[in-house]
């Protein structure tokens, strides 16, 4: 496998899928450039995406700033938490991720829940060494690295901002409108693609683990009690590998090959919206061109979830040996929305309309309460503001008190740590009759967090082929037309007798209608097949005497047709030119 993942990354860099940046300067780890290809490739999923997760769903999208200031990472959890498990090698002096030290050398498969003292310990006991050199690990110190960029926003330093290590706090931060957008009405999703920056310990496996990447994040904002959910009929056929908890404990392991409405049903996936996105996901990876026998859904053990997510599947595809983790698909509930609410000055909560008005008793006290005074002495005013409380959050105690037939008719607050009993009657106290037509609340949400890279570098992996072809081998990538960077291929048989000129008319005009073209007049018509086969095109059209009504016989075509060749088959037919536009976007469309 490491032999294959040498000829992908070779096969990406000549062919122009993607190259590490700034090679010309000696390169840093972590950071991609696309080439041609690659940018093609890229797009196309990211539109592919787009379609699938904003378009057809009526979700809406935003585009936020990439870097935010710091009371937004502090709000979010991020400063604080959003670290990895650093061990520093006391030989060459190389970080690494500790956890990942662990999971490469036993047979620990997942240590990211475990916590620095257990990965310390499994270090110690396993005798694990450094990746780098190779020297014992023991003893080392754990640290916690913050996986943010930071910097200043202005001049000075008065003003730290970070790189954003995820796209969804851009949305969660614009709440307060675009609950307004929505006009509180929910479910309401709100989608973003754009990039991320994680400062990685280690970054590796080529664009598997990058420090700059894109992101493609749908938060969906639900009624954590509206009972109706998401209409699973189009998604509950769906089969997939799904691998619970319960199964990862139990001795073989094996992922349940079962339908998502099954899944739902089984209470395996428990919420019905999550259920619904890993349908909508494996749907979306299958189309994309993923090996759906080397897909599987995994839930997360406890200790392995986020700091925010209540319950929490990955979406995994098997890369070089490794199962690697395409997309998360957490339930978040209210966290984020709740500390920004409480962070910020703005109200993060919708207004949800009951059925009928409601009428409640509230109970209230005189916030005045002068009567006090002469009886509590300098204390009065704390003692108002805690019989105030107490009136919204106990009011039976005054009820209690009023009716006490003892005669002692006495509430008792406690103000720094002293009790005070106070006569109801010096409280003013009453209950009022309020009628309220619906209530605050804040929304929960449910988020499918897809990697557009580890996608993208799937795809190339599970769609690469090498066959032989006329006794020669072939290397091609069985894309599907629909995110092939380039869709036709069109040649001159060769570049004479007007071939050329009619060729270059023929790319025009597919150009004209959409398609993606690559015009190519040089060398073997074999070879050039091969080129587009390296690439994914998948078809080809080769312009020949019959296509200019020169052939010298009919066996070699009737007049203005071209052959069309397909790339997996490499099989031709010929189609009138006038024909081409129409057939190949039937053919891109599937
Ligand atoms: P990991 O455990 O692999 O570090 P994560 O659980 O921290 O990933 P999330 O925070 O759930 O990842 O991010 C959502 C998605 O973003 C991931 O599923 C992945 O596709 C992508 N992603 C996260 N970190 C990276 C990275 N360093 N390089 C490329 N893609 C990434």
């Amino acid at each position: 496998t490491d032999d294959r993942s040498a000829d992908l990354t070779e096969l990406a860099k000549r062919r122009g899928f993607f190259l590490q940046s700034a090679g010309a300067y000696g390169g840093v780890s972590g950071f991609y450039t696309f080439g041609p290809n690659g940018a093609g490739l890229k797009d196309n999923i990211e539109d592919s995406w787009r379609d699938r997760f904003t378009v057809r769903e009526g979700n809406v999208e935003i585009d936020a700033p990439t870097i935010m200031p710091e009371p937004v990472f502090e709000a979010s959890g991020h400063l604080d938490g959003f670290d990895d498990m650093l061990v520093e090698c006391p030989s060459c002096g190389e970080s690494h991720r500790a956890d990942h030290v662990v999971e490469d050398n036993t047979d620990y498969e997942e240590a990211e829940g475990l916590g620095p003292d257990r990965v310390g310990e499994i270090i110690e006991e396993y005798e694990l060494v450094c990746p780098t050199c190779g020297t014992g690990l023991a003893g080392q110190a754990i640290e916690d690295f913050n996986l943010m960029f930071e910097t200043n926003i202005g001049p000075g330093s008065s003003s730290p901002g970070y790189l954003r290590p995820e796209t969804a706090q851009g949305i969660f931060v614009e709440f307060p409108q675009l609950k307004e957008y929505a006009r509180n009405q929910l479910p309401f999703g709100v989608t973003q693609i754009g990039r991320a920056y994680r400062n990685e310990i280690s970054p590796r496996k080529s664009l598997l683990r990058v420090r700059e990447f894109t992101q493609a994040e749908l938060e969906l904002f639900v009624d954590p009690e509206d009972g109706e959910g998401p209409d699973l009929d189009s998604v509950v056929d769906v089969v997939a590998p799904f691998y619970g908890v319960d199964q990862q404990a139990a001795d073989d392991g094996d992922p349940l090959d079962i339908t998502v409405g099954e899944a739902h049903e089984r209470g395996l996936v428990a919420d019905p919206w999550i259920a619904y996105y890993l349908g909508v996901a494996a749907e979306w990876y299958d189309s994309i061109g993923v090996d759906m026998d080397r897909f599987r859904f995994r839930q997360h053990q406890s200790g392995e979830r986020a700091h925010y997510a209540a319950d929490c599947w990955d979406a995994e595809a098997e890369v070089d040996g490794d199962w690697i983790e395409l997309a998360g698909f957490a339930y978040r509930s209210d966290y984020d929305l709740s500390k920004h609410d409480e962070y910020s000055d703005e109200d993060f909560t919708v207004f949800r309309q009951y059925d009928e008005p409601i009428t409640t008793e509230r109970p209230t006290v005189d916030p005045d309460m002068s009567s006090l005074g002469p009886a509590f002495g300098g204390a009065a005013g704390d003692i108002a503001d805690a019989l105030a409380d107490l009136a919204e959050e106990a009011p039976d105690a005054f009820r209690d008190a009023e009716s006490d037939t003892d005669g002692e008719g006495t509430v008792t607050v406690e103000v720094d740590g002293d009790a005070y009993d106070v006569p109801v009657g010096q409280t003013g106290f009453s209950v009022e009759e309020v009628t309220e037509s619906g209530e605050h609340f804040l929304p929960h949400v449910v988020e499918p967090s897809l990697g557009i890279d580890r996608a993208l570098y799937t795809v190339l992996d599970h769609c690469y082929r090498e066959d032989e072809v006329d006794g020669e081998e072939r290397t091609f990538l069985e894309l599907p037309a629909s995110v092939a960077p380039t869709t036709v291929g069109v040649f001159p048989l060769m570049d004479r007798d007007g071939l050329g000129e009619e060729a270059r008319e023929v790319a025009a005009d597919l150009r004209e209608r959409g398609l993606s073209v690559a015009y190519d007049d040089s060398g073997a018509i074999g070879r050039r097949y091969r080129r587009q086969d390296e690439v994914g095109t998948p078809f080809c059209v080769t312009v020949d005497y019959a296509t200019v009504g020169e052939a010298r016989d009919d066996d070699e075509g009737e007049p203005g047709t071209v052959t069309v060749r397909e790339r997996d088959t490499t099989a031709q037919k010929r189609i009138a030119v006038e024909d081409l536009a129409e057939t190949l976007d039937a053919l891109r469309e599937g």
